[in-house]
């Protein structure tokens, strides 16, 4: 390894610090991002840690740098195979000495990992929980002279969520073994309740604490009233991302079916993930959509947990999440990389009915159904809400965030609302006069005049609020429902056919006593996407949005709008990832993230000099794969 650590050590900063001298000769990159900085501090200095960071925050650092910096072998914790193969892929690439120990392996490659440990011959190596546990991997603990436990996915040890681990509650076995060797817990897990029994379980009370802001500032949030879910997810794929890879969450089994197959009639490269199919197809797809480029996977939330490609540009739901936990967490999987990614979700009343019934329907007790009632709650406040969706989600985090973040649909195109106490009134009295029976459908024919049969039959046409509601048209009125059911004016009668019943709250609004604002529907403009964002990041001359590599990239290279030769040195070096990725059977972003491609069609390095600058270009990077990259570019020049 020694040859690696001296190469950028020119800087004399880096030489009093080996944890930076660590990150820029490995890593490639220039500066710590957050907290990180404290963290792997503390952990070098044998201090346990509590590390709470969303996804994409770089939680990875704040072990793998300690890890080289400490002497020993680090132990780390990482609930799923797939992860951790990728993990040991991405730190081989970087020249970083590292292995996994799990049931993929055959025994005679995992002796071999284990006389490594024991010899001393490695700095990482990943575990799965249950092996870990087993007496004949404590005795080779035993044996290893240990520099750290890094206890990835903590939540894993909480039996509420949903990713519960029953082999994490042992792990508290490691540290009564090995008192001295320090600990370091990471989850982007970001309620308190999980917090709280991550210190307990894992016998971390002592354990320094911190705590980053959950926002993901360069995710844009939007929620776009249902008209139709196909053709509208299509305009926005191709506006926004006609060649990225992201995510396309529906409810069903079925669903994922049909979209998938439907999306590649459309020439867009899908495919279906969904606990339905045989393992061995879920996991090429998975495989294929890892190492491909721009292909969507379509799926149910069967899929997403320990995926940490870092392009996946966007996340769709076309079926709204059943709370605002699973909302961030399944949007959290997009941009891990920082750069500029879409949370897109389209939202309709339809939806809204679902969702409750499945709510009471289930099998669950009283108080967990009231819990799970006030999560759909907060969901469908989040979806109707008028003002910055951001502060919403954050708020109900416990976090607050001062202004409106104008990352969001209703900051970038405001919403504008509209006093409804006169159509609030209209549509409560068609619920109450037909019975509390009918669903929207039914009661805007009433509202509207329309004598179908079914107004006739019931002799509906003889109310009086009969045709009062022609000054709204049907998909006005359909959005009056939707919100008087969010704002809890209304319920949804889930023992009979799913008909609406007025509520308490709604007696004040029928009476003429309340006010009600109501959003109006947003016009789906033409929006700025993420092809525009790479685009100004190129033409700023580089250095990615949100401030996540280099400092020591020169700006000066402005080059106005993105020309067409910037465009085709960008899939120029994109090919070339691929190739070297296909070569290697390695995802491409293991080669180099777009960020860093990005930078390279910024500055334009014509030397292995300026390539060593580029964010994410360590010293082992440099070596393998500067002349292939310098070519491209220089046939671009
Ligand atoms: P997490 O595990 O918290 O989801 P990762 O460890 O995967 O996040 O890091 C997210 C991305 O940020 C990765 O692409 C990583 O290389 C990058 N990254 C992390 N720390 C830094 C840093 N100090 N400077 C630049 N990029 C960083
Ligand atoms: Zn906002």
């Amino acid at each position: 390894m020694d040859s690696l650590f001296s190469f950028k050590a020119s800087d004399p900063a880096s030489a009093q610090d080996p944890a930076l001298e660590v990150l820029r000769s490995v890593f490639g990159y220039s500066a710590f991002r957050g907290q990180q900085a404290d963290i792997i501090a503390h952990v070098i200095r044998g201090g346990d840690a509590l590390v709470l960071m969303p996804t994409g925050g770089g939680k990875s650092l704040c072990y793998q740098v300690p890890a080289l910096v400490r002497e020993g072998v680090t132990v780390v914790v990482s609930p799923l195979i797939a992860l951790m193969r990728d993990q040991v892929t991405a730190l081989r690439e970087l020249g970083v000495r590292a292995a996994f120990l799990n049931s993929s392996l055959d025994a005679a490659e995992a002796r071999e990992v284990e006389r490594a440990m024991v010899r001393g011959e490695i700095d990482l190596v990943y575990v799965a929980p249950e092996r870990l546990v087993t007496p004949r991997f404590l005795v080779l603990l035993d044996r290893t002279k240990l520099a750290l436990f890094a206890l990835d996915e903590a939540h894993c040890v909480s039996q509420w969520g949903h990713d519960f681990r029953p082999e994490y509650l042992q792990l508290s076995i490691l540290h009564e073994r090995h008192p001295t060797v320090p600990r370091v817990a990471l989850t982007a897990t970001a309620d308190a309740q999980t917090r709280a029994e991550i210190k307990e379980k894992l016998g971390l009370t002592e354990a320094r604490v911190f705590l980053s802001s959950f926002d993901r500032p360069n995710i844009t949030y939007r929620v776009v009233p249902k008209k139709s879910e196909r053709q509208q997810m299509l305009a926005f794929l191709r506006e926004n991302h006609p060649e990225d890879a992201g995510i396309i969450y529906c409810m069903s089994r079925a669903k994922v079916e049909e979209i998938s197959s439907w999306l590649n009639q459309q020439g867009r490269e899908a495919l279906p993930y969904h606990a339905g199919l045989p393992p061995e197809v879920r996991e090429a797809n998975q495989d294929l959509f890892i190492k491909g480029e721009g292909i969507v996977m379509v799926a149910t939330v069967a899929f997403g947990m320990g995926i940490d490609k870092p392009n996946v540009r966007f996340v769709c739901h076309l079926d709204p999440p059943k709370s605002l936990e699973a909302y961030y967490q399944e949007t959290g999987r997009a941009g891990r990389d920082g750069l500029p990614a879409n949370a897109w979700m389209s939202y309709g009343m339809s939806d809204v009915v679902s969702l409750r019934q499945m709510l009471e329907q289930s099998e669950a007790g009283e108080t967990h159904r009231r819990v799970e009632r006030g999560k759909l709650e907060a969901l469908l406040g989040f979806c109707e809400t008028p003002t910055c969706r951001r502060q919403v989600l954050l708020n109900y985090f416990g976090e607050s965030l001062g202004e409106p973040c104008g990352n969001c649909d209703t900051c970038l195109e405001p919403v504008e609302t509209w006093d409804g106490t006169i159509a609030a009134q209209k549509a409560l009295s068609a619920v109450y006069r037909t019975g509390q029976r009918y669903g929207a459908g039914h009661l805007i024919d009433v509202l509207l005049g329309n004598a179908t049969d079914k107004v006739q039959q019931q002799a509906h046409d003889t109310l009086k609020t009969f045709g009062v509601g022609k000054d709204l048209s049907k998909a006005e009125w359909q959005s009056v429902y939707r919100q008087l059911v969010a704002a809890g004016y209304l319920t949804v009668d889930l023992e009979g056919y799913g008909g609406f019943r007025l509520t308490d709250a709604g007696i004040p609004v029928i009476k003429g006593q309340q006010t009600v604002r109501l959003r109006k529907d947003p016009i789906i403009e033409k929006r700025r996407g993420v092809h525009d964002a790479l685009r100004r990041h190129v033409s700023r001359g580089g250095s990615a949005p949100g401030g996540l590599s280099g400092e020591g990239v020169s700006r000066s290279g402005a080059r106005g709008t993105l020309s067409p030769a910037d465009d085709a040195l960008w899939h120029a070096l994109k090919d070339c990832r691929t190739e070297l990725a296909r070569a290697q059977g390695v995802p491409p972003y293991v080669i180099f993230h777009d960020s860093t491609l990005l930078e390279m069609v910024a500055l334009r390095p014509r030397d292995r000099h300026a390539f060593a600058r580029l964010p994410g270009v360590g010293a082992r990077k440099l070596d393998r794969y500067a002349d292939a990259f310098l070519d491209v570019i220089a046939q671009h020049g």
